[in-house]
């Protein structure tokens, strides 16, 4: 399995390489934080940049549940 992992402000973010199958939705919604290399498949660019908000809209906006977020104590929050 191929996880691309991120600790943003608190939030861990984890990429399942495998799941993704590249639509762009992360990416269109958090381009800093998020783009697609040159297999069209997600990775991070600088997420630190992207306000909180917009970050977890982003993660969740995965169609296929690519992206999984954890909060502080560890708890996911993306999906839900
Ligand atoms: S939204 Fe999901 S499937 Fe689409 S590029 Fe991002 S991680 Fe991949």
């Amino acid at each position: 399995m191929s996880l691309d992992e991120r600790t943003v402000g608190g939030l861990r973010i984890v990429i399942d390489r495998d799941q993704c199958v590249g639509f762009g939705d992360c990416a269109k919604e958090a381009p800093e934080g998020f783009k697609l290399d040159a297999d069209t498949v997600a990775v991070f660019v600088t997420p630190e940049v992207v306000e909180r908000e917009r970050l977890l809209r982003a993660c969740d906006a995965c169609p296929v549940d690519a992206i999984t977020v954890y909060d502080e104590s560890g708890r996911q929050i993306v999906p839900k």
